[in-house]
């Protein structure tokens, strides 16, 4: 068995190692040189990728739960649609979730990833009050908030070692339904105007439309909201759709994306409007179809995701959309959210600021444009995601982050280096 991202690109033979006692593990980094934990794979590109591959997912207990401060321990491989399929009826839902629900604890510390409330929470790590690892030499460590460890950690992309357990806080809720508010706006100004007004909610994402152009450019729907207080919390989860096999690659082109991003705009009322959705589907939406990768075809996909800092972010998303217009190379998913203050991890993708993600196909000349918009995000003091990654340049990457030398000297000081890669760290010189 071979294992691949999300992307389903970068394609190659990896030995997989399951996780299943802590007594395995430390005898496969003893006999390996080199490996990387993976965690349910739902990262788009090689960050956890390489030859040696340790899978996590077997390893997923519950350990403990404290009703009082809604603190729960559990090994890393848990999914966090495990999470709330056994918490949400008892009233309790992640304080900070990513746009999947079947990603791990591991993957999710660290990816250090953030979701809709960013503005409001922070990012995963901020709900993390401790995690166990273990490290190259095969002894296992606790990392708490403030250890070198967890700021090395947490954002880290599995190159400090594997993580086994956690000790994350949950948040309180009365209700298995958003109060959703949906803004249709006719152009970026409009866009980022309506992002500030709503700023006071916990949850903001925009789904722009990336092929509008000249008055319309950044035009998108941009859904705002709380959880409701009604009561129900009779939850269980929903059967899925599924995509069979790879669509051909043809079927995703820049018509069907255009057609697309006209009848999802369309069919939303003009103005602003008022919902009530279940979170699945405010949280979730591609959750409810399994594989939907496979539209992309064979070939796969990459998702290109850049922040930038707040002062700069209207002018930078300016030009980037206007490249990305010209191009004519769409995307059906493309997600502007807000960002609040960055933390302290060496890592961690999040500044002040506004993120645009953007899945493209896997195709000639779309590398070319990637580097291009890398140099508008360069220019415009901005930064890629890791997690999302398979391409971006030693060069660019360094550009963005501050702390590189610092997690470099960690992870040479305390042997990390030679022994947990992935293709994404060698390509990236970490
Ligand atoms: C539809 C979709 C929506 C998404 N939305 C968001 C979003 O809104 N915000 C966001 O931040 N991310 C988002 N992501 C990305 C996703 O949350 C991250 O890539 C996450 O890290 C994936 O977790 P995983 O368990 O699948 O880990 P993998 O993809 O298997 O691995 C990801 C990284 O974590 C490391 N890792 C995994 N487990 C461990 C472990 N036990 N110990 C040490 N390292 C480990 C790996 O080495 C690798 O570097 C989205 C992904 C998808 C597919």
């Amino acid at each position: 068995m071979s294992l691949i991202s999300w992307g389903m690109y970068p394609r190659i033979k990896n030995r997989v190692h399951k996780l299943t006692d802590e007594y395995s593990l430390k005898e496969t980094l003893k006999n390996n040189d080199e490996l990387i934990a993976f965690g349910n794979g739902r990262s788009y590109g090689d960050s956890a990728i390489n030859e040696n591959i340790v899978y996590t997912r077997p390893y997923n207990y519950f350990l403990d739960f404290d009703e009082n401060s809604g603190i729960l321990h559990c090994r890393a491989g848990v999914l966090l649609s495990e999470i709330l399929d056994s918490y949400v009826s008892r009233s309790w839902f992640l304080k900070v979730t990513p746009g999947t629900k079947l990603i791990t604890v591991g993957g999710a510390i660290a990816s250090d990833i953030h979701g809709k409330n960013h503005h409001i929470e922070g990012c995963f790590s901020e709900c993390v009050q401790e995690f166990t690892i273990m490290i190259a030499d095969g002894e296992i460590k606790t990392a708490k908030k403030g250890d070198e460890l967890f700021l090395a950690t947490c954002g880290g992309m599995g190159l400090t070692g594997v993580i086994l357990t956690a000790k994350i806080a949950l948040k309180k809720i009365n209700s298995q339904f958003i109060r959703q508010t949906t803004i249709k706006t006719k152009n970026l100004q409009e866009t980022f105007a309506a992002f500030e007004e709503y700023k006071h909610l916990s949850y903001s994402v925009a789904w722009i439309d990336c092929l509008a152009k000249d008055e319309n450019l950044g035009k998108c729907l941009l859904m705002v909201g709380d959880f409701a207080d009604d009561g129900d919390l009779k939850y269980k989860a929903k059967s899925k759709l599924n995509i069979p096999f790879n669509f051909p690659s043809f079927a995703l082109n820049n018509w069907s994306v255009k057609a697309f991003n006209w009848l999802y705009y369309w069919k939303s009322p003009e103005g602003v409007s008022k919902q009530k959705v279940h979170f699945d589907s405010f949280f979730y939406p591609l959750d409810s179809i399994r594989n939907w990768n496979r539209i992309y075809g064979k070939n796969g996909f990459t998702q290109y995701q850049f922040i930038l800092p707040k002062e700069s972010s209207f002018d930078g998303l300016e030009h980037i959309l206007q490249k990305i217009s010209q191009s004519g190379k769409g995307s059906f998913l493309a997600v502007l959210k807000l960002y609040g203050k960055g933390n302290e991890n060496y890592l961690s993708f999040p500044i002040e600021g506004y993120s645009l993600a953007l899945d493209f196909k896997i195709e000639d000349g779309l590398f070319e444009l990637l580097d291009q918009l890398d140099e508008i995000v360069v220019e415009y003091g901005g930064r890629i995601y890791l997690t999302k990654d398979v391409r971006v340049s030693q060069e660019t990457f360094e550009k963005g982050y501050s702390k590189i030398e610092t997690f470099k000297k960690y992870r040479k000081d305390n042997n990390m280096s030679e022994k947990f890669n992935s293709l994404q760290s060698k390509r990236l010189g970490l």
